[in-house]
C-alpha cells in the first residue's frame, strides 16, 4: 500500500508518524499515495484534502486526532496499532463532498465552506439561486458550507449543523446589518444541483476557502455549487453523528 503523511507540527503528532512508519507495510510515496494519514486535528485534514485535491478520488484520508477538537478525527492515538494491523481489511468510508467555487473563469474547492468578506466595510452584493435573484445582502459576509462543514464557521454564525449524510449544502450570513426595511434573512438550505451566484458590489474582496485566504479585486460574480467529488474517510467503529454532536459541542447535564 502506497501513503504518505499530513502531520501538525507537534511533538505527539510526529510520535504517531514515527509508529505507523515502524508498523505498515508498503511503500512511502508522498506525490502518488492511496492512503494519507492526516495527524492532528480538523485543520490539518482540510491541508491534507488541499494537498492531494488533484487526486482525491483515488485517495482516502486516515484522520488520526492528536488533541484538537477534532470534529473529521475519528481516530484516537491509542487506535493507531489496531488500525495498521487491519488497513488492509475490508474498509468502510464516510465520503463528503466537496464546494466548487468559481471565481473569474478559476476553480477552487472547499471540504468546510467558502467566505466572502470585506475588511472594515459592509460586503454588499446580490444573490442569486439558479440564476433567479433572490436577495441583496448587506453583512460582515456571506459563508456556504458542506454538510461536514457545517459544524465549523457556519455553527457560530447560526447557520443549521446538518447531518453529514445530506446531499444539501447551505448559506448563511456573517453578521447581517438589518434596516427597517431589510429582512432577516434565515439560512438557506440547497440541494444539490442548484447553483448559487453571487454578484459583489465591492472592489476589493476577501475570500477563504477552509484554511486558504486570498484578496481579490474585481470580482464579477462568484458561483459555488455542491459537486459530487467526494473526500473519503475511513470510518472508525461507527461513530454516530449525534453522538459526535453531544460529545463536541453540547456533553452531558
Ligand atoms: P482554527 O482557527 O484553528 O479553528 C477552527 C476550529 O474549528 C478548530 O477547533 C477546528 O478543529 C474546528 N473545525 C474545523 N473544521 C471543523 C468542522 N468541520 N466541524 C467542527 N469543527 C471544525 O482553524 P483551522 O483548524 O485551520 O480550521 C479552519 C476552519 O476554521 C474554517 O474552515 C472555518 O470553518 C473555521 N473558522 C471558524 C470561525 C468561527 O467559528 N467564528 C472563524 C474562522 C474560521 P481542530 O481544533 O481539530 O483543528
Ligand atoms: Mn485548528
Amino acid at each position: 500500500m502506497r501513503y504518505s503523511f499530513v502531520c501538525k507540527k507537534s511533538a505527539e503528532s510526529e510520535k504517531i508518524k514515527a509508529q505507523i512508519i515502524e508498523k505498515i507495510k508498503g511503500s512511502y510515496d508522498q506525490k502518488n499515495p492511496k492512503v494519507v494519514f492526516s495527524i492532528g486535528g480538523d485543520g490539518t485534514v482540510l491541508d491534507a484534502v488541499r494537498k492531494y485535491l488533484q487526486i482525491i478520488d483515488d485517495i482516502y484520508i486516515v484522520a488520526i486526532n492528536t488533541g484538537s477538537l477534532g470534529f473529521y478525527t475519528e481516530f484516537l492515538p491509542e487506535n493507531v496499532d489496531e488500525l495498521i494491523n487491519t488497513l488492509t481489511e475490508k474498509k468502510t468510508f464516510n465520503s463528503y463532498p466537496l464546494l466548487e467555487i468559481e471565481a473569474n473563469g478559476e476553480k477552487e474547492y472547499a471540504l468546510n465552506e467558502v467566505t466572502l468578506s470585506v475588511h472594515h466595510h459592509l460586503f454588499k452584493g446580490s444573490v442569486f439561486i439558479d440564476e433567479i435573484f433572490l436577495m441583496d445582502v448587506r453583512a460582515n459576509g456571506i459563508c456556504i458550507s458542506t454538510p461536514s462543514g457545517s459544524t465549523a464557521y457556519n455553527k457560530s454564525i447560526g447557520g443549521a449543523i446538518m447531518d453529514t449524510s445530506v446531499k444539501a449544502f447551505q448559506l448563511a450570513l456573517i453578521a447581517p446589518f438589518q434596516t427597517a426595511n431589510q429582512k432577516m434573512i434565515s439560512p438557506i438550505v440547497l440541494s444539490l444541483g442548484q447553483e448559487i451566484t453571487i454578484v459583489p458590489q465591492n472592489k476589493y474582496l476577501d475570500l477563504t476557502f477552509d484554511r486558504v485566504f486570498i484578496s481579490s479585486e474585481n470580482i464579477a460574480e462568484i458561483k459555488v455549487r455542491l459537486t459530487n467529488k467526494t473526500v473519503k474517510f475511513l470510518k472508525n467503529k461507527g461513530i454516530k453523528f449525534a453522538k459526535r454532536v453531544n460529545e463536541k459541542f453540547i456533553g452531558k447535564e
